[in-house]
Protein backbone atom coordinates (compact mmCIF):
# COMPACT_ATOMS: atom_id res chain seq x y z
CA UNK A 1 0.00 0.00 0.00
CA UNK A 2 1.15 3.54 -0.81
CA UNK A 3 0.17 6.32 1.87
CA UNK A 4 -0.24 9.52 -0.47
CA UNK A 5 1.79 12.50 1.68
CA UNK A 6 -0.28 15.70 0.91
CA UNK A 7 2.98 18.09 -0.16
CA UNK A 8 2.39 20.59 3.26
CA UNK A 9 5.93 21.90 3.00
CA UNK A 10 6.53 24.29 0.55
CA UNK A 11 9.09 23.74 -2.44
CA UNK A 12 12.51 24.27 -2.20
CA UNK A 13 14.91 25.96 -5.54
CA UNK A 14 16.05 22.63 -7.89
CA UNK A 15 19.70 22.93 -7.92
CA UNK A 16 21.18 23.60 -11.14
CA UNK A 17 24.16 22.34 -13.20
CA UNK A 18 27.48 23.28 -11.64
CA UNK A 19 26.10 22.98 -7.91
CA UNK A 20 28.77 20.57 -6.42
CA UNK A 21 25.65 19.05 -4.35
CA UNK A 22 24.60 17.52 -7.75
CA UNK A 23 27.74 15.58 -7.46
CA UNK A 24 27.70 13.94 -3.85
CA UNK A 25 26.86 10.61 -3.80
CA UNK A 26 23.86 9.80 -1.56
CA UNK A 27 23.30 7.88 1.26
CA UNK A 28 20.38 5.08 2.24
CA UNK A 29 17.51 6.27 4.08
CA UNK A 30 17.43 4.00 7.29
CA UNK A 31 15.21 5.93 9.93
CA UNK A 32 12.14 6.28 8.15
CA UNK A 33 10.59 8.16 11.06
CA UNK A 34 13.47 10.34 11.65
CA UNK A 35 11.84 14.03 11.57
CA UNK A 36 14.63 15.07 9.01
CA UNK A 37 13.33 12.21 6.46
CA UNK A 38 9.79 13.26 6.91
CA UNK A 39 10.43 17.24 6.28
CA UNK A 40 12.86 16.23 3.36
CA UNK A 41 9.93 14.06 1.58
CA UNK A 42 7.59 16.48 1.81
CA UNK A 43 9.61 19.27 0.63
CA UNK A 44 10.31 17.04 -2.44
CA UNK A 45 7.02 16.27 -3.18
CA UNK A 46 6.19 19.62 -2.82
CA UNK A 47 8.79 20.82 -5.05
CA UNK A 48 7.46 18.15 -7.91
CA UNK A 49 4.38 19.47 -7.36
CA UNK A 50 5.05 22.91 -7.99
CA UNK A 51 7.43 22.42 -11.08
CA UNK A 52 4.21 20.10 -12.68
CA UNK A 53 1.68 23.24 -11.77
CA UNK A 54 4.11 25.64 -13.32
CA UNK A 55 5.58 23.95 -16.23
CA UNK A 56 2.62 20.91 -17.03
CA UNK A 57 5.40 18.71 -17.00
CA UNK A 58 7.86 16.89 -14.83
CA UNK A 59 7.45 13.45 -13.69
CA UNK A 60 10.30 12.70 -11.04
CA UNK A 61 13.21 14.73 -9.09
CA UNK A 62 15.75 13.14 -7.05
CA UNK A 63 16.18 14.14 -3.06
CA UNK A 64 20.10 15.18 -4.30
CA UNK A 65 18.57 18.00 -6.21
CA UNK A 66 17.32 20.18 -3.83
CA UNK A 67 20.31 19.38 -1.60
CA UNK A 68 19.33 16.37 0.28
CA UNK A 69 22.00 13.84 -0.18
CA UNK A 70 19.55 11.21 0.41
CA UNK A 71 18.68 7.91 -1.84
CA UNK A 72 14.87 8.95 -2.79
CA UNK A 73 12.96 9.83 -5.26
CA UNK A 74 9.73 11.88 -5.51
CA UNK A 75 7.55 10.47 -8.70
CA UNK A 76 3.85 11.35 -9.78
CA UNK A 77 3.42 10.15 -13.70
CA UNK A 78 0.10 11.48 -13.59
CA UNK A 79 -1.71 8.84 -11.07
CA UNK A 80 -1.01 11.01 -7.58
CA UNK A 81 2.71 11.19 -5.66
CA UNK A 82 4.55 8.48 -4.91
CA UNK A 83 7.84 8.22 -2.73
CA UNK A 84 10.75 5.54 -4.51
CA UNK A 85 13.32 5.41 -1.44
CA UNK A 86 16.71 3.23 -1.88
CA UNK A 87 15.95 1.97 -5.15
CA UNK A 88 17.84 -0.64 -6.64
CA UNK A 89 18.02 -2.42 -10.28
CA UNK A 90 17.83 -6.12 -10.29
CA UNK A 91 17.48 -6.55 -13.54
CA UNK A 92 18.42 -4.74 -17.13
CA UNK A 93 17.48 -5.55 -20.10
CA UNK A 94 20.08 -6.49 -22.56
CA UNK A 95 18.41 -4.05 -25.51
CA UNK A 96 19.42 -0.44 -25.20
CA UNK A 97 18.08 2.47 -27.05
CA UNK A 98 19.18 6.34 -27.85
CA UNK A 99 17.00 9.11 -26.55
CA UNK A 100 17.08 12.82 -25.84
CA UNK A 101 16.86 13.42 -21.91
CA UNK A 102 16.45 16.29 -20.27
CA UNK A 103 17.04 17.61 -17.13
CA UNK A 104 15.41 20.09 -13.88
CA UNK A 105 18.75 20.87 -13.14
CA UNK A 106 19.59 22.03 -16.76
CA UNK A 107 16.31 22.56 -18.26
CA UNK A 108 17.35 24.03 -21.30
CA UNK A 109 19.18 21.60 -22.83
CA UNK A 110 19.19 18.14 -24.51
CA UNK A 111 21.24 15.36 -24.07
CA UNK A 112 21.40 12.33 -26.37
CA UNK A 113 22.19 9.24 -24.62
CA UNK A 114 21.66 5.47 -24.34
CA UNK A 115 19.50 3.54 -21.67
CA UNK A 116 18.52 0.31 -20.80
CA UNK A 117 14.99 -0.51 -22.57
CA UNK A 118 13.82 -1.74 -19.64
CA UNK A 119 14.79 -2.33 -15.72
CA UNK A 120 13.18 -4.14 -12.69
CA UNK A 121 13.39 -2.22 -9.40
CA UNK A 122 13.32 -3.20 -5.34
CA UNK A 123 12.30 -0.17 -3.28
CA UNK A 124 11.08 1.21 -0.23
CA UNK A 125 8.12 3.27 -0.01
CA UNK A 126 7.66 6.02 2.88
CA UNK A 127 6.84 3.80 5.39
CA UNK A 128 9.94 1.90 4.60
CA UNK A 129 7.74 -1.52 2.85
CA UNK A 130 9.98 -3.57 0.15
CA UNK A 131 8.18 -3.17 -3.19
CA UNK A 132 9.14 -5.24 -6.28
CA UNK A 133 8.57 -3.77 -9.88
CA UNK A 134 9.25 -5.94 -12.78
CA UNK A 135 10.60 -5.21 -15.97
CA UNK A 136 9.18 -1.76 -16.10
CA UNK A 137 7.78 -0.26 -19.66
CA UNK A 138 10.22 1.72 -21.16
CA UNK A 139 9.11 5.67 -20.22
CA UNK A 140 9.12 4.63 -16.35
CA UNK A 141 12.83 2.93 -16.89
CA UNK A 142 13.96 5.64 -18.64
CA UNK A 143 13.00 7.60 -16.25
CA UNK A 144 14.05 5.63 -13.47
CA UNK A 145 17.47 5.09 -14.86
CA UNK A 146 17.65 9.10 -15.07
CA UNK A 147 16.75 9.45 -11.18
CA UNK A 148 18.78 6.55 -9.68
CA UNK A 149 22.02 8.37 -11.72
CA UNK A 150 21.35 11.27 -10.00
CA UNK A 151 21.24 10.07 -6.14
CA UNK A 152 24.95 8.81 -7.37
CA UNK A 153 25.85 12.16 -8.26
CA UNK A 154 25.56 11.91 -12.26
CA UNK A 155 23.78 13.74 -14.85
CA UNK A 156 22.77 12.93 -17.83
CA UNK A 157 25.21 15.26 -19.44
CA UNK A 158 27.73 13.03 -18.24
CA UNK A 159 26.26 10.29 -20.84
CA UNK A 160 26.29 12.34 -23.86
CA UNK A 161 27.03 10.39 -26.53
CA UNK A 162 29.50 12.63 -28.00
CA UNK A 163 30.40 16.23 -29.29
CA UNK A 164 26.67 16.50 -31.26
CA UNK A 165 24.44 15.14 -28.15
CA UNK A 166 24.24 18.04 -25.75
CA UNK A 167 21.83 20.45 -27.39
CA UNK A 168 20.07 24.30 -26.58
CA UNK A 169 16.79 23.45 -26.16
CA UNK A 170 15.95 26.39 -28.27
CA UNK A 171 17.80 24.63 -31.44
CA UNK A 172 16.74 21.30 -30.72
CA UNK A 173 12.62 22.84 -31.00
CA UNK A 174 14.17 24.75 -34.19
CA UNK A 175 14.96 21.79 -35.93
CA UNK A 176 13.22 19.19 -34.35
CA UNK A 177 12.54 17.02 -37.27
CA UNK A 178 16.75 16.20 -38.06
CA UNK A 179 16.89 15.83 -33.66
CA UNK A 180 14.43 13.29 -33.27
CA UNK A 181 15.85 10.93 -36.54
CA UNK A 182 18.97 10.58 -34.47
CA UNK A 183 17.74 8.79 -31.83
CA UNK A 184 15.60 5.66 -30.89
CA UNK A 185 13.03 7.05 -28.76
CA UNK A 186 11.18 10.29 -27.76
CA UNK A 187 10.05 11.47 -24.33
CA UNK A 188 6.24 11.70 -24.88
CA UNK A 189 6.62 11.92 -28.57
CA UNK A 190 4.17 10.51 -30.69
CA UNK A 191 6.68 9.44 -32.45
CA UNK A 192 8.14 6.95 -29.97
CA UNK A 193 7.93 3.37 -30.35
CA UNK A 194 5.07 1.64 -28.28
CA UNK A 195 6.22 0.54 -24.58
CA UNK A 196 5.97 -2.89 -23.68
CA UNK A 197 3.29 -4.04 -20.83
CA UNK A 198 4.42 -3.35 -17.25
CA UNK A 199 3.72 -1.33 -14.03
CA UNK A 200 3.58 1.12 -13.13
ZN1 LIG B 1 17.52 15.16 -13.60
Amino acid sequence: MTTEIPPVESPAPVLLLGDPLLRTVSAPVTDFKAPAFELGRGRLQATLADFRRKHGFGRAISAPQIGIARRFIAMDLGDGPRLIVNPVVTWSSRERLTMWDDCMSFPSLLVRLERHRSISLRFQDETGAYHEWERLDLATSELLQHELDHLDGVLAVDRALDRESIVMREVFDAQRLRFVAMVDYVIGGADAPAASSGSP
